[in-house]
């Protein structure tokens, strides 16, 4: 079945100089793969004429929906109706339908209609107007042989309506769309280039109806699975029964899928075995009880955590002992043991966490520079710890280490389950 592709256009000044951050596009991007339709390009331009009459001919040449967004508007900074209209060559005039409904929608909302908002209803001839029930400005749908185009509200919440309720209802009509499936595996623990080689063959022997996409951030990666065809349910199956091969490969990296998180997972283990977690944080700054906490129903099995961020503090609070810290430093080995081993017992958890590291940008030196963390586990008597080498950022660094810190805790649950 050939696929159907769309492109989406969004219009104005405003997202070209960063002062709209442009969650339109995202969000028909995410509307339009759900419903089975392949957007395979994203255009934004300025108000400018002859960019948006380039972009709509740019896109009727590769996709077969093109969606606008934007400069909708009756003042003269809004030219989509008038690029329309020239591009259908076709001249403006009220539409009475969309006259009514807009007089309808400012009754409704006890107002009038004054010269420039009765503007609105002036629209292409050529267009099928899309009603518009949360705002002024309508849509517009075009057909020129086959393909769509179709403007909307810049206002996102207007868009949105007007997508569910209108735009996508009509698509599934006039198009034969295939069913998607996607399946989401989480893991962590190891990067994007391992990962790829680690699952090279499976991946090439892959069949044509499913896609594969490797989606990082932070130290946590995402795999996901993207499955058309005709039924759901044979979809499904395929998918699964590929997640299955692909098991043996990678199944100690995994710890969940679709929206799992590793601070969810992680709950639900310790909830299961009716064990309790505490956690001493020097870099991290409370970040790892940040998301442990974030977890509806954590206090079930989280007894607290502590930010000894100065070494007095470490040592009178954590009992982090003075000659290791001395010998040693704060930002080593022998220090994180001691913190998760004295946190796991002053807080009465079955498990400890530590950080203690140089997150930067300042503070590093030749032996220990910035972007050194140890982390550490302690279970029982039983402490794992690992040495991080991470990056000159230290929003980056904090990330990623409490990743890190998730994932060995996660690590050592999974070994003891
Ligand atoms: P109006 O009739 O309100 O003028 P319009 O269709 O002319 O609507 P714009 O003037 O382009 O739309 O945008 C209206 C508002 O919608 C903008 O102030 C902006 O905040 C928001 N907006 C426009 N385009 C986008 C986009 N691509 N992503 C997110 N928000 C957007
Ligand atoms: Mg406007």
């Amino acid at each position: 079945m050939k696929r159907v592709v769309a492109e989406i256009i969004t219009i104005g000044d405003e997202i070209l100089y960063g002062q709209t951050l442009d969650t339109n596009a995202h969000w028909i991007s995410g509307a339009l793969d759900e419903t089975g339709v392949k957007v395979i390009r994203r255009t934004t331009c300025g108000d400018v004429e002859e960019e948006i009459l380039d972009a709509f001919r740019i896109a009727e040449h590769r996709a077969d929906i093109i969606l606008i967004t934007g400069g909708l508007g009756p003042t003269n900074d809004d030219l989509t109706k008038p690029c329309l209209a020239k591009y259908f060559d076709c001249d403006i005039v009220m539409n009475k339908q969309a006259l009514s409904e807009l007089e309808a929608y400012m009754a409704s909302r006890g107002r009038t209609l004054n010269k420039l908002t009765r503007l609105q209803a002036a629209l292409p001839e050529k267009c099928e107007i899309v009603g518009n029930e949360r705002g002024t400005a309508c849509g517009m749908w075009f057909n020129k042989q086959g393909k769509v185009f179709c403007s909307m509200p810049g206002v996102p919440h207007e868009m949105q309506y007007m997508m569910r309720e209108k735009v996508i209802p009509r698509i599934e009509k006039e198009f034969e769309l295939p069913v998607i499936y996607h399946k989401i595996v989480r893991l962590a623990g190891i990067g994007e280039s391992w990962l790829a080689e680690k699952i090279e063959g499976w991946e090439n022997s892959l069949p044509e109806n499913v896609s594969l996409a490797y989606l990082p951030a932070f130290g946590d990666l995402k795999l996901r699975l993207t499955a058309t065809g005709k039924a759901l349910d044979q979809i499904k199956g395929q998918t699964d029964d590929l997640i299955r091969e692909l098991m043996p490969l990678i199944d100690k990296y995994v710890y969940g899928y679709d929206d799992d998180s590793l601070e969810s997972v992680i709950g639900r283990l310790l909830r299961k075995k009716h064990q309790k977690l505490a956690i001493a944080e020097s870099c991290t700054g409370g970040f790892v009880a940040h998301k442990i906490t974030s977890v509806p129903g954590s206090s079930d099995y989280f007894n607290g955590a502590m930010v000894p961020y100065q070494n007095d503090m470490k040592i009178d609070l954590l009992g982090v002992r003075k000659e290791t810290i001395l010998e040693y430093g704060a930002v080593s080995e022998e220090t994180v043991l001691e913190m998760a081993g004295n946190v796991r017992k002053k807080y009465k958890a079955d498990y400890g966490l530590a950080s203690s590291g140089i997150a930067g940008p300042g503070g590093g030196t030749p032996e220990k520079p910035v972007g050194l963390i140890w982390i550490a586990c302690a279970h029982g008597d039983e402490i794992t710890t690992r040495k991080l080498n991470l990056t000159k950022d230290r929003e980056v660094n904090i990330r990623i280490t409490a990743i890190a810190l998730l994932t060995l805790l996660h690590e050592r649950l999974v070994q003891n389950d």
